[in-house]
């Protein structure tokens, strides 16, 4: 296995920015992986797992550790209790999946159609979109723990899973390196389509749509809302959202339902899980101030979706982190939300 050093960093993710790793290595299989917690151990170094670094802030000094990027291919595919199960390596490429999973017609993924990144990292922060999650389908997780060197089983209720968490980035976070994931789908089921977007996009359908058109319009939708990584499209050059929806108490909601009114608007907010309220993070980001477009030097707004933070070309790791310090300044003070960023911060 090679250790290269000194590897920049930036290139790795979607948004771009930061500086180099002292050590990085890529593992195709487990013993690699293995291979890399060894040489990470005998230098006391830090270990940082990279999938496909779209959901990544690097610092400007880079990461002073070893980055371990992973690279496990391989699909199985078995018949079980009427569904199609596929055990797949962490390190393929979670929308080659999704696009084998609707080839084959099988359900329970369509919505998650376009989500760049590995597949190993979807159950990191159950990746959610257009009303699906993965935790819906994920069945098991195989996992090395860096504490025993053992390979442990996750069943789905072991993962712990909720909006944008699970026990990978909570509890346990950077104990386990994800080596492959279970998923159980539909054979020939429906395709979901409860969120609105795509209820419009398919208002004049005559008849169900497939999955197949499903995927389509999932990623159409994120097309038009630079939610697809597109070579050459600079509102793409970002993490994604930057901010989690903030799930709040309906006390809480109604506050901030009355400070929107007095400015004469209305928020929008969504059930939450236990009878909390969800609020579009978007909202309250435009609605503070920061429309879409909003442009501080090199780094800025999408033109596209006010969530996404994205580097307009040469911007360093403070610029995004001056950004989203003033759009959570400017939140807190006039909604008394402390909005959460969605990204990892490596190097700070
Ligand atoms: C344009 C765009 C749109 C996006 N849209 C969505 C969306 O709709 N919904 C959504 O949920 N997310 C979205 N994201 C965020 C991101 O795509 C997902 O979080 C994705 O799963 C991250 O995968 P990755 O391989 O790039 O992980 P990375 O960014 O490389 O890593 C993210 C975290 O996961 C950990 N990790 C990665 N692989 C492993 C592993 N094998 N074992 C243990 N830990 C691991 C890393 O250590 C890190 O902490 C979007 C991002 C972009 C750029």
């Amino acid at each position: 296995m090679n250790f290269a050093d000194n590897v920049p960093l930036a290139p790795l993710t979607t948004l771009g920015v930061g500086g180099p790793a002292r050590f990085f290595a890529e593992a195709h299989t487990e013993n690699d992986v293995r291979e890399a917690v060894e040489f990470a151990r005998r230098r006391e170094l830090p270990l940082f797992v990279l999938g496909g670094g779209t959901n990544l802030l690097v610092a400007d000094a880079g990461f002073d550790g070893i980055v371990l990027h992973i690279a496990i291919k391989g699909i199985d595919e078995s018949d079980a209790g009427g569904k199609r199960l596929f055990q797949a390596g962490a390190g393929e490429d979670w929308d080659g999946f999704v696009n084998r999973a609707v080839e084959k017609n099988c359900a329970g993924i369509e919505c998650l159609s376009g989500i760049p990144g590995t597949l190993g990292a979807t159950p990191v922060q159950n990746v959610g979109a257009y009303g699906q999650e993965v935790a819906e389908t994920i069945t098991e997780v195989y996992a090395l723990d860096l504490e025993s060197g053992e390979v442990n089983e996750f069943s789905n209720e072991a993962c712990g899973f909720a909006y944008r968490t699970s026990v990978f980035n909570t509890l346990a976070r950077g104990r386990f390196i994800i080596l492959g994931v279970r998923f159980a789908l539909e054979k020939n089921g429906a395709p979901k389509i409860e969120y609105r977007d795509l209820k419009n996009y398919f208002a004049t359908h005559a008849g169900q749509p497939s999955l197949a058109e499903v995927r389509k319009a999932v990623r159409e939708i994120r097309h038009s809302k630079a939610m697809l990584i597109v070579e050459g499209d600079p509102d793409s050059r970002s993490a994604g959202s930057f901010f989690k929806n903030p799930v709040v108490s309906p006390a809480k909601f109604a506050e901030v339902h009355a400070t929107a009114e007095r400015r004469g608007l209305q928020v929008p907010s969504f059930p939450g899980l236990d009878g909390q309220v969800k609020v579009p993070a978007a909202w309250l980001v435009e609605h503070s101030g920061f429309a879409k477009g909003t442009t501080r030097g090199r780094v800025g707004i999408s033109r596209r979706h006010a969530l996404a933070i994205v580097n307009r070309g040469g911007a360093t790791a403070a610029e995004v982190v001056a950004l989203k310090n003033e759009i959570q300044s400017a939140v807190l003070s006039q909604f008394g939300i402390d909005l959460q960023p969605e990204p990892v911060f490596l190097g700070f």
